[in-house]
């Protein structure tokens, strides 16, 4: 495993709509190893192929609750409001107040390209949100309601 470059807000690979990933080659292995152990060293909750460079629509998050990997993922429904701080690896520093559904479910495939479903709600909802909103070339910046602010770094996500 290496650790990969985070790309930051501003750089052009992060406003592009990643492809979708039909065949796991080693390649892709080795990209979402790097994407786990990049992801951790940052200390964040989640990171999306295109922050450190691929246009591939891998997520990968973690809440404290182990790794989850999601390869095409969707958003199959979403109900429910939740209003709160969101940060990004990409904008180190920063954070700003979004409003996510408090519930969704989604649907990937996982490395071995069989699919998988997860009901996810708070802050596994709002990670999954913010990630697939990365796959299209969104930034939370976009979506942020009032002002930018700093945060510690531990509160990035
Ligand atoms: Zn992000």
């Amino acid at each position: 495993m290496a650790l990969r470059t985070i790309r930051l807000l501003g750089d052009p690979v992060l406003n592009k709509v990643c492809r979708e990933v039909t065949e796991v080659t080693p390649k892709i292995k080795v990209l979402i190893d790097d994407m786990l152990e990049t992801m951790y060293e940052a200390e964040g909750v989640g990171l999306a192929a295109p922050q450190v460079g691929v246009l591939r629509r891998i997520v990968t998050i973690d809440i404290g609750e182990g790794p989850i990997i999601m390869i095409n993922p969707r958003i199959v429904s979403a109900d429910g409001e939740q209003v709160g701080g969101e940060a990004c690896l990409s904008y180190p520093g920063k954070a700003g107040q979004v409003t996510r559904p408090n519930h969704v479910v989604a649907r990937a495939l996982d490395e071995n390209m069989e699919e998988f479903e997860i009901d996810a709600t708070e802050l596994l909802a709002r990670a999954i949100c913010h990630e697939i909103d990365h796959l299209d070339g969104h930034m939370y910046t976009e979506f942020v309601e009032g002002d930018i602010y700093d945060v510690e770094a531990e509160e990035e996500e």
